[in-house]
C-alpha cells in the first residue's frame, strides 16, 4: 500500500510485466515516429511502436496540421524519402494536392491559384510570394495511411499507451514503462527513439534539455464555405478585404496573415490560428488552460466569419483538432546544438544526416549527451529555441526519424553505440532508400 501526507505519496515498489521486446522501441506516432519505425523496420529491425492517443501523425493529424512544407529550397527540392510515400498514397485518394512543378512561379496568376493552399514561400521577400513544392492533405487520410505502411512493414503498435518512465540502468535506456487501462506495463528494446516531441522519454532518463516555448493554437475547421466567393472578394476589393481580415485577426488575438487554407475536401478550410503565447504545452494545467482559451476565441472567430465575410455566411464549424496545436516545450542539449545562426546561414555539417528547406541537421543534433541505446528525433531535436521554430515542420522531422531509424538498425548491426555510428553510413543508408540525408549542400550552403 502507498503512503501519503498532504504533500507526497510515497509508491511502494512494485512488478511491471514486460509486455513487448523489440530491437527498435519508439516512443510517440507523431510524423518523426512514424518514419523512425517504417525505416528501423526496413533496415531489418523489429520495431514496437508505442503511441498515447488512438490515432497516429501526432500534430500532422491530431493537431491538424494540414500543409507539409519546408520541403524546397528554391527550386530544388530537399527533402525526400518515406514523406513521399506518404504523399503519394494520400494524393491516390485524392486527399493531396500539390503544384505540379509548371505551377511553381512567382507570378500573380500562380499566386491567385495557390496561395490559399499554403503552398507558397513564405520565407521569400518578393511580392508575390512564389509558389513552392509543398502539399495540403487531409488528416483522416494521414491516419489511415500510417496505419498501412505499419502493418505493411510489421511493426508491433501499441496504441493508448501512455509512456511514463524510462528504465535506464548504468546510463544505458533498456526500456519504457507505459500507464495503460489495464495498468502499468513494460516494453523493453535494445534501441529506443524518443519522438514524443516533449522529449518525454529523455527527459526521463535524465538527459539535459532547454525548456523552450512558443505560441499555442487551437487548429479547427469550418465547412461549406464559398472559397471561390471569398476570394474573388479578396482580389476584387482588396482595401474592404484587408479591413475585414485585419478584424478577424484582431478577434482571434494573433494569427498569421493567410489564417485559413483550403483543403482537399471541397468547401472544407482548415485555420490555422489563434496564436496564444504563454501556456505551458506539457502540463495538465497549461494544456487545459489553452483548450478553454482555444475554443473561446475560435467561437467568436467564427460569428464573425459568418456575419461579416463574404462567402462564409453559411459556413459550419467542423471543429476543433483533436490536440492543442504545440510547437515547443522541451529541446534535447545534445552533442551538438542548433543555432539560429546555423539555420539562417545555412550552416553544412559534415555529419549532416537529414534537411530541411535549405538548413542542415547534423548527427549529432539527435543524440544526448552521456546516455547511451537512445536517440531523438522530432521537434524536440537538439536546437537553440529560435532555430527550433525555424526549423520544426512535419517533412524534416520525418527526416529525423527516417535517419533515427537508420541509425539504429546501424548501431545494432555494427554493435556499437548509437554514438560511434559512421554518419557516412547513415548518408549512404538514407540514399540507398531514396532519402534526402543532405550530405551534399546545395549552393547556396555556407
Ligand atoms: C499550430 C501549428 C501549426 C503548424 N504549421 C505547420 C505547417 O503548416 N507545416 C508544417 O510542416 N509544420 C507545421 N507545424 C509544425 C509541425 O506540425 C510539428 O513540428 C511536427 O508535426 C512535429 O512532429 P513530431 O513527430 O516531432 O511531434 P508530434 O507531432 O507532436 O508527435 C509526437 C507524438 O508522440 C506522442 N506522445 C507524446 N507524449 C507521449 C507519451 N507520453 N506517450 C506516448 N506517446 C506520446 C504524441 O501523441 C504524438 O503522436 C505546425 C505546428 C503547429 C502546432
Amino acid at each position: 500500500m502507498s503512503t501519503f501526507d498532504e504533500q507526497f505519496i510515497r509508491e511502494d515498489a512494485r512488478d511491471v510485466a514486460v509486455v513487448a521486446k523489440a530491437d527498435v522501441v519508439v516512443v510517440g506516432g507523431g510524423s518523426a515516429g512514424l518514419t523512425a519505425a517504417i525505416s528501423a523496420a526496413r533496415n531489418g529491425c523489429s520495431v514496437t511502436l508505442l503511441e498515447r492517443y488512438h490515432h497516429l501523425g501526432g500534430m500532422a493529424s491530431g493537431g491538424m496540421v494540414l500543409v507539409l512544407d519546408d520541403m524546397a529550397n528554391g527550386n530544388e527540392i530537399t527533402v525526400s524519402g518515406i514523406v513521399d510515400e506518404f504523399i503519394h498514397r494520400m494524393s491516390k485518394e485524392g486527399m493531396a494536392v500539390f503544384p505540379p512543378e509548371s505551377d511553381r512561379l512567382g507570378t500573380v496568376e500562380m499566386s491567385r491559384k495557390w496561395r490559399r493552399w499554403g503552398v507558397h514561400n513564405f520565407h521569400s521577400k518578393a511580392d508575390p510570394q512564389p509558389i513552392t513544392y509543398a502539399v495540403a492533405f487531409d488528416p483522416d487520410s494521414w491516419k489511415r495511411t500510417s496505419l498501412a505502411l505499419l502493418k505493411e512493414n510489421d511493426i508491433d503498435l501499441r496504441l493508448h499507451s501512455v509512456f511514463s518512465e524510462a528504465i535506464v540502468e548504468d546510463g544505458k535506456v533498456r526500456g519504457v514503462i507505459c500507464q495503460t487501462n489495464v495498468g502499468r506495463q513494460a516494453i523493453l528494446g535494445d534501441i529506443i527513439v524518443d519522438a514524443t516531441g516533449d522529449l518525454n522519454v529523455a527527459a526521463s532518463a535524465g538527459a539535459d534539455f532547454i525548456q523552450g516555448q512558443y505560441i499555442v493554437t487551437t487548429v479547427f475547421r469550418l465547412a461549406h464555405v464559398d472559397v471561390e466567393e471569398a476570394e474573388r472578394f479578396e482580389y476584387e476589393h482588396p482595401e474592404e478585404h484587408k479591413k475585414l481580415d485585419r478584424e478577424a485577426r484582431r478577434i482571434l488575438g494573433g494569427a498569421w496573415n493567410m489564417w485559413w487554407l483550403k483543403t482537399p475536401i471541397p468547401g472544407v478550410i482548415w485555420c490555422n490560428c489563434p496564436h496564444m503565447p504563454g501556456y505551458d504545452g506539457i502540463s495538465p494545467e497549461g494544456l487545459t488552460a489553452a483548450e478553454y482559451d482555444g475554443r473561446e476565441r475560435m467561437m467568436k472567430l467564427f460569428e464573425y466569419a459568418k456575419g461579416h465575410l463574404p462567402g462564409f455566411q453559411n459556413s459550419y464549424l467542423l471543429g476543433a483538432a483533436e490536440q492543442v496545436g504545440v510547437r515547443q516545450t522541451r529541446l534535447l542539449k545534445g552533442e551538438y546544438v542548433v543555432t539560429k545562426d546555423d539555420v539562417v546561414n545555412r550552416k553544412h555539417f559534415a555529419d549532416t544526416v537529414c534537411r530541411g528547406r535549405d538548413y542542415y541537421t547534423p548527427y549529432r543534433a539527435l543524440l544526448p549527451q552521456k546516455l547511451d541505446r537512445l536517440i531523438i528525433a522530432g521537434r524536440h531535436y537538439s536546437a537553440e529555441p529560435d532555430a527550433q521554430k525555424m526549423s520544426r515542420e512535419i517533412p524534416p522531422c520525418m527526416m529525423q526519424g527516417e535517419a533515427a531509424g537508420v541509425a539504429a538498425s546501424l548501431s545494432l548491426q555494427n554493435n556499437v553505440s548509437l554514438r560511434d555510428v559512421d554518419p557516412g553510413a547513415i548518408q549512404k543508408t538514407m540514399r540507398a532508400q531514396g532519402a534526402d540525408p543532405g550530405d551534399v549542400p546545395s549552393p547556396n550552403a555556407a
